[in-house]
């Protein structure tokens, strides 16, 4: 079987350190995903709401803290080793999984660049009694990150927040958002600046969640701010380094995505396989035609591609390499691509069981869909790899996100 399972293993060989911390995320995140999250997904997407006791469950479980160092209670995974934890949840249901990635990403940020004060949350963000959420995207726009409309003005007793943020993974139940916001309107990049409130204060409002194509156990909807006040205490990371710090955050983000997508894949050929070796059409099984076995062998080469740019975004992410970011556009891109093309063609050789919900692959497939959005979209992938290109040669790149 090729793809990120086999990279995984390879790189996983490459690396005792890496094998040893990572073990028991790994472990338990089968386990998790066999036991709870397999046999509820269908039901939590028709139920259409986040499933917050199996979030708590999994962060009791271990999987709560995955990037905090132990010294603060968490497990010191790097972005690797997260890619393999959330690829294995994702492999049974990616709404589900990129709640844990959004709130570890945060717990992971508040571990790295929160004050004393602030890493006083980490213990029962970890345990899943809080869970986080990171807030940048504005009903204006996504992909434009760096012209966020949401202001805070400082005042004596630290600052006032207004604006409206939409998108947001577990809006529907987060306790500790991260809220990016210009402090200096009209100075771009430079004026964002993030704090860290508690959903439940006066001036935060919670929208209306989405009614989407599915992945509905991401809890996705939006906040209002309307003079909501933060302390001092509470600003997370300063003006001038907000949007750097958002845009990091959002480099592990992809390559992550990008594992995802890749086991989401895996299943659904894994599924392909399986269906078509046990179904007969013309007197033959339908895995005995040559041009089935063929269709899934092409889903297998651009799997095994996928799994290989996954792999070599989250290392290059996790060492801080110099091509990390393209490193990571590349792969988000290449496996959201192949994802959705791929689970297409799984679900075709299967005729019209590949459609039914005993199946995974219809959830995955809209999975696939929500994740070309996720932490910029395709084309903004792209505008991050001609930057580059452009940059090499000489020219002016185009300036954004
Ligand atoms: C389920 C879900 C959960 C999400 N969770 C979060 C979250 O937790 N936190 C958060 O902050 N955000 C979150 N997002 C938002 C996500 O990051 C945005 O959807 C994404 O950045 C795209 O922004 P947009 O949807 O506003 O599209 P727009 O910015 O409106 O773009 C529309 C289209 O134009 C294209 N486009 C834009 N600029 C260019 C360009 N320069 N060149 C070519 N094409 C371009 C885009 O690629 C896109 O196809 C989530 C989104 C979804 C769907």
């Amino acid at each position: 079987m090729s793809g990120y399972r086999n990279a995984r293993k390879s790189s996983r060989r490459r690396s005792s350190v890496t094998s040893a911390s990572v073990n028991d995320p790994i472990d338990i995140a089968r386990s998790f995903a066999r036991d709870v999250v397999a046999p509820n997904a269908a039901r939590w997407e028709l139920e259409r709401a986040l499933p917050r006791q199996a979030v708590t469950e999994a962060a009791r479980a271990g999987l709560g803290g995955l990037l905090a160092p132990r010294s603060l209670g968490g497990a010191g995974l790097g972005t690797s080793a997260l890619a393999d934890v959330m690829a294995t949840l994702a492999a049974a249901d990616l709404a589900f999984a990129f709640v844990l990635v959004v709130h570890n990403n945060l717990v992971g940020a508040i571990a790295r660049r929160g004050s004393a004060a602030q890493h006083e949350q980490l213990a029962a963000m970890i345990a899943g009694e809080r869970l986080g959420a990171f807030l940048l995207t504005e009903p204006g726009g996504g992909s434009d990150a760096a012209n966020i409309t949401t202001v805070a003005r400082p005042d004596a007793h630290g600052w006032v927040l207004d604006g409206e943020k939409a998108w947001i993974t577990a809006a529907t139940h987060a306790d500790v958002l991260a809220v990016y916001a210009q402090t200096q309107p009209g100075s771009g990049a430079r004026g964002i600046a993030a704090f860290l409130l508690d959903a439940d204060r006066p001036g935060v409002e919670r929208t209306e969640p989405y009614a989407m194509l599915g992945g509905h156990a991401m809890g996705a909807g939006g906040f209002r701010f309307t003079g909501a006040a933060a302390g001092p205490e509470e600003l997370f990371v300063p003006a001038g380094e907000g949007f750097r710090a958002a845009m990091e955050g959002i480099d592990a983000a992809r390559a992550v995505v990008a594992a995802m997508c890749c086991a989401m894949l895996q299943t659904a050929l894994d599924a392909a396989v399986a269906h078509t070796s046990g179904r007969a059409a013309f007197g033959r099984t339908i895995a005995d035609f040559q041009g089935v076995q063929w269709a899934l062998a092409d889903v297998a080469t651009d799997l095994a591609a996928a799994g290989h740019l996954a792999r070599a975004a989250a290392e290059a992410v996790e060492h801080h390499h110099p091509d990390a970011t393209v490193a990571a556009a590349h792969a988000k891109k290449f496996a959201t691509r192949v994802a959705m093309t791929g689970i297409t063609q799984c679900m075709q050789v299967m005729g019209a069981d590949g459609l039914r919900h005993e199946h995974p692959l219809a959830r995955h497939l809209a999975g696939v869909k929500i994740a070309q959005y996720l932490d910029g979209a395709t084309e903004i992938q792209n505008v991050v790899i001609a930057r580059r290109l452009f940059t090499r040669n000489g020219t002016t790149p185009p300036a954004t996100r």
